[in-house]
């Protein structure tokens, strides 16, 4: 048998919503613990520039910005380890999680802060251009750096359709990509997307290539028709990938309600799940906003939730 740890919050995650959590938790004399996962300061540690965290008035690079809420989350006593939880069991009003399948936890409260992958297309020369730039997977986030500029959007879903309609209005041309002769996207997405001026659905296409230089980034794309085959070179800086998150909660599926998609149901307007004493906060369940600045307010619910919920029940 492996080690059991007896304590009283653990928060899953080490991005926005899992620090700021572990701040609250920490000040509230939760004593949080955190196991940080497989990426170590989440999503804003895979971008450059943040220029819409309140806060920074010049802007920040994502992995620093990271490591100001790690130390913010230390400073109050949050004790922040390496590992992943693996497999959880939440039978009992004492919450079971294990790390790496072999340290075994004991939590009276969890907040669940694991959040969610973009999906990419898969191309060699999508994921090259994601380091050096010009490859982004969210409009709202980068779609400020390609103003004036013309831009490609894949995807054909409803966020894909409000993606590209945003970026109109900051780019100077859009180039939709859409793999079938239609969109998934509500009707009424799909018809803001034909009226805007300056998008061109690109029907029935795939990208074949994202084009640039090393030092200097996106420059170009090659989209092929799959009905007829004939390939076209689009003139772009900016390609946005659109085509759905996956949220990284697949260990909690046989114990939360979660959608369709795997994103976990709070109860409305809280942090809770069904299960009392598990809250479930940032981009693991929303698939809305998906910002850093929700993911933390919601982190901040999680552990307002949790401290409430152990007063409430007599925990100590
Ligand atoms: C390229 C890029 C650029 C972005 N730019 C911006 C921007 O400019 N402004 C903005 O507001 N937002 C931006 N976003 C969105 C923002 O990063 C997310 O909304 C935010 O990071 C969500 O925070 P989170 O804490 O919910 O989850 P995440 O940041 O996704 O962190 C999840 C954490 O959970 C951990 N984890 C997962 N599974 C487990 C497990 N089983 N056990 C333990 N740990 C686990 C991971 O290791 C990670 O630390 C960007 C996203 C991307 C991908």
């Amino acid at each position: 048998m492996g080690t059991i740890e007896r304590i009283k919050c653990l928060v899953v995650g080490s991005g926005p919503a899992g620090y700021t959590a572990a701040i609250y938790a920490a000040r509230a004399d939760l004593k949080p613990v955190m196991y940080m996962g497989h990426e170590p300061g989440g999503q804003l540690t895979t971008t450059t520039e943040v220029e819409n965290y309140p806060g920074y008035p010049k802007g920040i690079q994502g992995p620093e910005m990271m490591e100001d809420f790690k130390a913010q989350a230390e400073r109050f006593g949050t004790s922040i380890r390496y590992g992943h939880a693996t497999k959880v069991d939440f039978t009992g009003p004492v919450h079971k999680v294990w790390i790496d399948e072999t340290l075994e936890l004991h939590a009276d409260t969890v907040i669940i802060a694991t959040g969610a992958s973009a999906k990419w297309l898969g191309l060699a020369s999508e994921q090259k251009f994601r380091q050096i730039g010009g490859v982004s997977a969210c409009a709202v986030c980068d779609g400020f750096f390609y103003r004036g500029q013309d831009v490609v959007i894949v995807g054909a879903g409803d966020t894909a359709a409000e993606e590209a309609t945003y970026l109109a209005k900051l780019c100077r041309k859009v180039y939709m990509v859409v793999r079938r002769g239609e969109m998934r996207a509500s009707k009424a997405m799909q018809h803001r997307v034909e009226t805007t001026p300056n998008i061109e659905v690109l029907w029935n296409s795939e990208t074949k290539e994202v084009l640039g230089e090393d030092l200097k980034g996106v420059n170009g794309a090659i989209i092929k028709n799959i009905q007829t085959g004939e390939e076209r070179q689009v003139a772009i800086t900016g390609f946005f990938v659109a085509i759905g998150h996956q949220p990284n909660t697949q260990i909690f599926k046989d114990w939360l309600d979660m959608d369709e998609q795997g994103y976990i149901n709070n109860i409305p307007g809280t942090s809770k799940t069904n299960i009392n004493g598990v809250f479930a906060v940032g981009d693991c369940s929303d698939k809305v906003y998906r910002q850093a600045v929700t993911a933390a307010g919601s982190g901040c619910m999680g552990a307002l939730d949790a401290e409430r919920y152990m007063a409430a029940n007599g925990i100590h």
